[in-house]
């Protein structure tokens, strides 16, 4: 059985370039960045080449990016730096639909005095409202921070408007930028952005790297602290092999920017043809105001646990819900901030589309899922006195 991988807003198999740029610096090439001599200045470098592919990418000065060990600290640097800027501001206006990458630093703040939060609701497409936004935003508030795109619907979000507004009110403007990095424009040059987050995973470069977009004249308070790394934002050896590698998945992503996204709408385009004819299947976020390669459906009457698991002995990776969460059977947080109704939250599957897919296996999808589907609906249990017990797949419904 040959499998096809869609699940790319996961995360994404390394491109064989990215690998080949970066294994030299996982054999001889290992010097310490730092370092005076000719191992540790050819380290250098590369790391500083790298930093300029990132920067290039997203329209900022290579001075502007700082290392990270993944978008997931990004976003906690972000959070953290803000917080520490002024005592009188401990506001933060966020989402309902963030990842918990966003969500969780700041409930964490929360709970410790240190923020006072506000997560604005999303309209049914899982778009925020600009006017709320506004409204949240005061002299109290230390940080705004709005995903450029969801990683379960891959709704975009409005972040020109979101963060002129933040400038106007002379907030801060943070946006987790990890799915949209790669796959749509970005020029921070343009916008009154100050702090972006990226992670190479989402990008064909190994997971385990990351960056922080920090815009030049933002004081900066790093998160960790060391021998002085990162001109003195980040401490810690930098991984130059991962950052080499995120350099190349950048110079890549730059260069086929329009062509990865013709060639994942039309692998979606294929797909939903014949998804949403399946009676009961309804697609969740924006229609057009969403990543090229995301598919986030319904399947109405079933629990997407039970389809997840057949597509996967039928040799497809797909995704129910967000992948951090998988394994619970919570609905998702952002599809029930979106309205959703929990049963229809509970049947939703993301299907996501990258680089290395292909028509066929788009084909071999489409003739699967119609079965599948009627299967898994064939096998929902009955209605019985003792409700909330799945006779199918053994689990306490919660
Ligand atoms: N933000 C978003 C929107 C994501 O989709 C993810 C990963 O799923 C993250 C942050 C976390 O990135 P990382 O896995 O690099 O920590």
């Amino acid at each position: 059985m040959t499998s096809a991988y869609f699940d790319n807003n996961a995360t994404t198999p390394i491109d064989p370039e990215v690998f080949e740029a970066m294994e030299p610096f996982l054999r001889g090439g290992f010097g310490n960045p730092s370092s005076p001599h000719s191992l540790g200045r050819a380290a250098r470098e590369a790391l500083e080449n790298a930093r300029h592919s990132v920067a290039r990418l997203i329209g900022a000065e290579a001075g502007e990016i700082i290392f990270t060990s993944c978008g997931t600290e990004s976003n906690n640097a972000a959070i953290a730096s803000a917080l520490q800027m002024d005592p009188d501001r401990i506001g933060v206006v966020t989402t309902q639909v963030e990842h918990s990458a966003v969500l969780k630093p700041l409930e964490h703040a929360a709970r410790r005095g240190g923020a006072v939060v506000t997560r604005l609701p999303v309209s049914n497409d899982g778009i925020v409202d600009c006017n709320a936004f506004e409204a949240a935003l005061d002299d109290g508030t230390a940080l705004a921070s709005v995903m450029w795109a969801n990683n379960e619907t891959g709704v975009i979000s409005p972040i020109a408007r979101l963060a002129a507004i933040a400038q106007a009110k002379g907030v801060l403007f943070h946006t987790d930028a990890v799915q949209a990095v790669g796959k749509v424009p970005i020029s921070v040059a343009d916008l009154p952005i100050h702090f972006l987050s990226i992670s190479g995973h989402k990008l064909y470069a190994p997971k385990g790297i990351g960056a922080l977009y920090v815009r030049s004249g933002t004081r900066f308070h790093p998160l960790l602290r060391g021998g002085g790394q990162e001109n003195e934002r980040r401490g810690g050896t930098e991984n130059v092999a991962l950052a080499v590698a995120l350099g190349k998945a950048c110079d890549l992503a730059g260069a086929r920017l329009d062509a990865d996204s013709q060639h994942v709408t039309s692998l979606r385009d294929r797909f939903e043809q014949t998804a949403l004819e399946i009676p009961g299947v309804y697609r969740n976020g924006h229609p057009t105001l969403r990543l090229a390669g995301t598919s986030n459906l319904t399947f109405e009457g079933v629990d997407s646990e039970a389809i997840l698991l057949l597509l996967d002995q039928a040799g497809f990776s797909v995704s129910a819900g967000s992948a951090c969460t998988s394994g619970s059977l919570h609905p998702s947080h952002v599809l029930t901030g979106m309205g959703l109704p929990t049963e229809r939250a509970r049947g939703a599957l993301r299907f996501s589309f990258g680089r290395f897919n292909t028509l066929a296996e788009i084909e071999r999808l489409v003739e699967t899922l119609p079965s599948i589907i009627a299967k898994v609906r064939e096998m929902r249990p009955k209605p019985t006195p003792t409700a909330g017990v799945s006779a199918t797949l053994g689990v306490v419904q919660k």
